[in-house]
């Protein structure tokens, strides 16, 4: 890649190993369930969640989206954070196409929501309210800087949700980071739940897709959603090839992106100017702040350092999110600190 690419995990270029899978490709039309790449990929990743069928989307987006149609319906409530990517980032999609009214609660630091909070906004059954349907829980957490949740928590979620009749739909999004920055496999975290997401396009590396994973019955309704929604892929085995190159090559060398991250962070706490929250990153996510004594604006450094080739992110006036991923080296984590540096001095 040309630049120091630090503006997320999803800039990430398939690796050659993928290019050569994806030429070598066997392939059949998928809508008619003749892909055997697809189906082999869908199979590897029900395994490694622990669930029993998997799905091959598109994104991210739309795996949450058919996740929670299949488990909802019209004027049904699901229960999501406050700083939820299915919230904040995926276009309304789940009230604009499912007619599905969401309930937000505030995320804790670590992205989970308070088992309390849940409790307490579970609607009685009163023609008044909305049906209390399912609770969405995201691990990694994006917006709370790429923390991540333990397998104690998502029993206990997933427990309190079956106990009391409701579904939990987890967006898996980042889930190998989580896995790897606990010493886990996925499916520990995976297998509690309903449903789970997952991306082969951050920093697994490939360059498009999702799975959504979940009972054989659970796939059968989201396969007929998915059609519905425009997502039936023909030869789409092209693309699952990457895919499971990613899943097979990829996952555990994370902790590599998770070790450059805490480089990165270190280096950075030591630029004048530059603050970098306590205890970050958890992950693969770093996020500095500027000192209250520079004048430009996280937008104006973010250009100044586009002009040295290294590309980062202002999500406010004055902070910034760095991903770290398979094409970011040890070289690129130091010429970041020092263009940050220079631009600051
Ligand atoms: C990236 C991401 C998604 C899905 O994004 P797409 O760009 O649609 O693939 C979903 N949830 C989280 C937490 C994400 O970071």
């Amino acid at each position: 890649m040309e630049f120091i690419d630090l503006r997320s995990d999803t800039v990430t270029h398939p690796t050659p190993a993928m290019r050569e899978a994806m030429a070598k490709a066997q392939v059949g039309d998928d809508v008619y369930g003749e892909d055997p790449t697809v189906n082999r990929l869908q199979e590897m990743a029900a395994t490694m969640m622990g669930q029993e069928a998997g799905l091959f989307v598109a994104s991210g987006t739309m795996g949450n989206l058919v996740a929670i149609l299949a488990h909802c319906g019209r004027g049904d409530e699901a229960i999501l954070g406050d700083q939820a990517h299915t919230f904040l980032y995926e276009a309304g999609g789940i009230s604009a196409l499912g007619g599905v009214h969401s309930c937000q609660l505030p995320n804790q630091p670590d992205g989970s929501l308070a088992i309390d909070d849940i409790e307490a906004a579970i609607r009685p059954d009163d023609a008044h309210h909305p049906v209390t349907r399912l609770i969405a829980l995201e691990n990694t957490h994006n917006r709370c800087g790429g923390t991540y949740q333990t397998v104690e928590y998502k029993r206990a979620v997933s427990d309190f949700a079956h106990e009391n009749s409701l579904v939990v739909h987890l967006d898996g999004a980042r889930i190998f980071n989580a896995a790897v920055a606990q010493g886990i496999a996925a499916k520990e975290l995976a297998a509690p739940v309903d449903s789970v997401t997952f991306c082969l396009s951050k920093g697994l590396c490939a360059p498009v897709g999702s799975l959504l994973c979940g009972s054989k019955e659970f796939i059968a309704k989201a396969h007929r959603i998915r059609k519905q929604l425009g997502g039936g892929m023909r030869q789409a085995g092209i693309l699952a090839a990457a895919g499971i190159v990613a899943l097979e090559t990829m996952i555990e060398r994370l902790a590599e992106d998770h070790a450059r991250a805490k480089k990165l962070a270190e280096g950075l706490k030591q630029v004048k100017g530059l603050v970098v929250d306590a205890g970050s990153p958890a992950t693969n996510m770093v996020f500095p702040s500027l000192a209250e004594d520079v004048s430009l604006s996280a937008e104006q450094v973010e250009e100044k350092m586009n002009a040295f080739g290294v590309r980062v992110r202002a999500i406010s006036q004055r902070r910034f999110r760095l991903v770290t991923h398979y094409w970011i080296d040890d070289a690129g984590v130091e010429r970041t600190v020092a263009v940050f540096r220079h631009v600051l001095h």
